[in-house]
């Protein structure tokens, strides 16, 4: 399934660009979790495993779109009177028949009964002794849907490798779908690492910081559509981290680390997976993020993340986001970006990818005004990230920028 050098960068690289990276994730991954086929009614929130096909055509027979009085043919101009059937069709009804020249009562949403192809809103029309007058023209079939105008049975509706979201679970639902093969969430194992590391909500001493990362990343991969599992804080104790590594590769399809990735005395998510010899230190030409260690424990391919918040969140969502969704049988998400006119300057170093926590106001892209990756308030006061590209240089207001929701990125 993953070899052992899926995460192997080319050699004599120094700093591996982002597209490089992600294109060399992109290759190695594939998805890793169940199939199994489910009622449509558990089917939502779920991955689609295989194309899913209309078992029933949308709409499935030709209806009316509206509350009128429906015949058979079109009408020229000039006034029309026709005898009004006694009879009416209404949604739910089973279609009936309507003689030649005559007219019926029609309620949005019935079948069209035998005989009707056209419907007068009921607005435009005068009723009075058994019959109804209307002025014309009327184009025949104007406000009828056709059967199959939406979708026809057969069709694909869902492609393999979609979430399935709140219109898709309607599109199913609607096309008399019964069963989907979907796949299992993939369980996603976040472990926080550091000495220094405190439970929020719990009292800290001088020294200690609370765990910032472990909710983020928790809620995170909640969000992303995949199952979390919290494998809580390990001090910076190598036997400590090999246990808890063992456990996460247990419970979990993937784990997700943050801090000890770099090459320091104490970091030992490095220094484990490097024991593996599957590990990467990923030196990315990106702003903010240190080193990233990839490598795979026991089979499952852990993503060690920084341990500062800023960089944590931003490489979860830029390196560890669309590998998990592949690895979760989705297809490769690529964040959607809007180009926006700066509302700020910059200068810029080329040769790296930065992201810049932004927001939009007034049709412009704020950034915040610290870039330090310490400063969790910034990550909460944006709403999304602006991409300053490898080559970007200076940054003036009414430079376009690309902006990327947070919504972009599935958060
Ligand atoms: P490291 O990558 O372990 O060297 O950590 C880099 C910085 O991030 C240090 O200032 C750590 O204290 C901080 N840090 C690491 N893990 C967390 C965490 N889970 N929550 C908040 N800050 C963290
Ligand atoms: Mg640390």
């Amino acid at each position: 399934m993953l070899t052992n050098s899926c995460f192997a960068l080319p050699p004599g690289v120094h700093w591996t660009p982002v597209q490089d990276a992600l294109d060399l994730l992109r290759r190695n991954l594939a998805p890793v979790t169940q199939v199994r086929d489910v009622p449509v009614a558990q089917a939502t929130g779920r991955v689609t495993a295989t194309a899913v096909l209309a078992e029933r055509s949308n709409p499935p027979l030709p209806n009316t779109a509206v509350d009128g009085y429906g015949f058979a043919g079109g009408k020229p101009e000039g006034v029309h009177r026709m005898p009004l059937a006694p009879a009416r069709a209404a949604a739910g009804d089973a279609p009936g028949i309507l003689k030649k020249g005559e007219a019926m009562r029609v309620l949005t949403g019935a079948a069209l009964p035998e005989g009707v192809d056209t419907v007068v809103l009921q607005e435009d029309v005068t009723v009075a002794d058994g019959a109804i007058s209307f002025r014309g023209p009327v184009r025949q079939g104007a406000n009828t849907r056709k059967a199959g105008e939406d979708v026809e049975a057969g069709e694909v509706v869902v492609a393999a490798g979609r979430r399935i979201g709140a219109p898709e679970a309607a599109l199913l639902a609607a096309t008399g779908v019964r069963a989907v093969s979907v796949r299992a969430p993939l369980r996603v194992a976040v472990v926080s690492t550091g000495e220094e590391l405190v439970e929020p909500g719990e009292t800290a001493r001088d020294g200690q910081i609370f765990d910032a990362n472990r909710p983020m990343l928790l809620d995170l991969a909640r969000r992303l559509g995949h199952t979390p599992v919290d494998m809580g804080r390990v001090p910076d104790d190598r036997d400590a981290l090999r246990a808890r590594l063992d456990a996460a590769a247990q419970d979990a399809d993937v784990i997700l680390t943050s801090g000890g990735a770099s090459a320091g005395d104490e970091d030992h998510v490095s220094a484990l997976l490097d024991e593996t010899g599957t590990m990467t230190l990923w030196r990315i030409a990106v702003k903010p993020g240190r080193p990233l260690a990839l490598g795979l424990w026991q089979g499952k391919p852990v993503f060690g993340l920084p341990g500062n918040p800023v960089a944590a969140l931003v490489c979860a969502l830029v390196f560890a986001r669309p590998p998990m969704a592949v690895l979760a049988g989705e297809t490769w998400p690529e964040p959607q970006g809007f180009d926006v006119p700066a509302a700020f300057s910059k200068n810029k170093k080329a040769g790296r990818t930065e992201f810049l926590r932004a927001r939009v106001r007034d049709g412009a892209a704020e950034v915040f005004p610290s870039e330090g990756s310490g400063r969790i308030s910034g990550l909460s006061w944006a709403e999304g990230l602006v991409e300053l590209p490898m080559e970007a240089a200076e940054i003036t207001p009414g430079t376009m920028v690309r902006f990327i929701p947070y919504g972009s990125f599935g958060l």
